[in-house]
């Protein structure tokens, strides 16, 4: 697991550097350390280098990675990043702290009914399609005020904020806007009458510009772990 100590530093110095340029401080965006198809043993050498949250994407994987570092589950903040189908809100509501990517109510309110209730409220953001791309999961920017203002009344879990994949474009100027659109729908709901907190936004091409557009989490795993 050579280079992810150093990797890991250069990814903190990159928020840094970002958060700095548009007047936040580098403790207001998170790190979520992507690690998707990764083994135990790279979270392990992350995890020693100070890191505490990490995203997986496929829930079986996560499940069997999160039995091999049973013994650090108090250390750890597991993040469900990818698709979630109905019949693994189970799992998921018995095993993760966060869910990133609730795209109906309908997995919200299975993941609350099935939140053990030995664990804290289960920590949730919808996923937008805020590129508007017909083949993406997420839902619509119209749809989210109904389903967040829904969400919202469910007992064990906690509505969070807005998480978004915007389409890969290589220009920075380019990638900010899906980004501010992002903000900007957090910004109406919270207008509303919401009080979300939480914009995951940005990856290891484009956490710049999520983090110049107010980014508060941002989910990297190639620029950590290098590549899958
Ligand atoms: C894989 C993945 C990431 C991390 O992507 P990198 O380009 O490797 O940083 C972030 N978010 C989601 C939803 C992902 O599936």
């Amino acid at each position: 697991m050579d280079g992810i100590e150093d990797r890991l530093q250069a990814v903190r110095r990159r928020i840094a550097l970002a958060a700095q340029a548009h007047g936040r401080p580098a403790a207001s965006v998170a790190l979520l350390a992507v690690s998707k198809t990764q083994p135990p043993a790279a979270v392990r050498a992350a995890l020693a280098a100070g890191q505490r949250a990490f995203g997986e994407n496929y829930v079986q994987e996560a499940l069997a990675k999160m039995a091999a570092l049973a013994d650090a589950r108090a250390q750890i903040e597991w993040h469900l990043i990818g698709p979630l189908q109905s019949n693994k809100t189970r799992d998921v509501a018995a095993a993760f702290d966060w869910v990133h990517s609730v795209d109906r109510l309908k997995i919200a309110q299975r993941l609350s009914d099935q939140r053990p209730r030995q664990l804290p409220p289960l920590q949730l953001c919808l996923q937008v399609n805020i590129s508007g791309e017909a083949s993406k999961s997420g839902l619509l920017p119209a749809e989210v005020a109904g389903v967040a203002a829904a969400v919202g009344q469910l007992p064990r879990v906690v509505l969070r904020g807005l998480m978004a994949i915007p389409e890969p474009v290589a220009d920075p100027d380019a990638q900010r806007l899906p980004h501010r659109a992002l903000r900007e729908l957090l910004v109406a709901l919270n207008a509303g009458g919401l009080a979300l907190d939480t914009l995951s936004m940005g990856m290891s091409a484009d956490l710049e510009a999520a983090v110049a557009e107010g980014a508060t989490l941002v989910r990297v795993g190639t620029a950590i772990f290098g590549s899958r």
